[in-house]
């Protein structure tokens, strides 16, 4: 008996499954796996990137996150804007 990889039952193993109980499993396991590789074409962007400037950390982050996650949603930065960080009172 093997346990499968996706949804964990037991289930008896054979020549062509030994890591999913059914293909339907294997697939689901395929569909939701983590991607490990990075595209040629987004490793050529993420080097066009390093030679860009940026304003800020954050605007790094978002060209990243569209290179690498093309239609996820943007980061909302929840540090407060520079302005107020760089109040200094008046001691007079
Ligand atoms: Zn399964």
């Amino acid at each position: 008996m093997g346990i499968c990889s996706y949804c964990g039952c037991e289930f008896p193993k054979t020549r062509a499954t030994r890591k999913y109980c059914t293909s339907r499993c294997k697939t689901n396991a395929c569909l939701t796996r983590k991607p490990s590789r990075i595209r040629a074409a987004d490793v050529q962007a993420i080097y066009a990137l390093l030679q860009d400037d940026f304003d800020s950390a954050d605007e790094l982050m978002g060209r990243l996150r569209s290179i690498l996650l093309p239609g996820s949603e943007p980061v909302v930065s929840s540090a407060p804007p520079a302005d107020a960080a760089a109040f200094i009172p008046r001691l007079d």
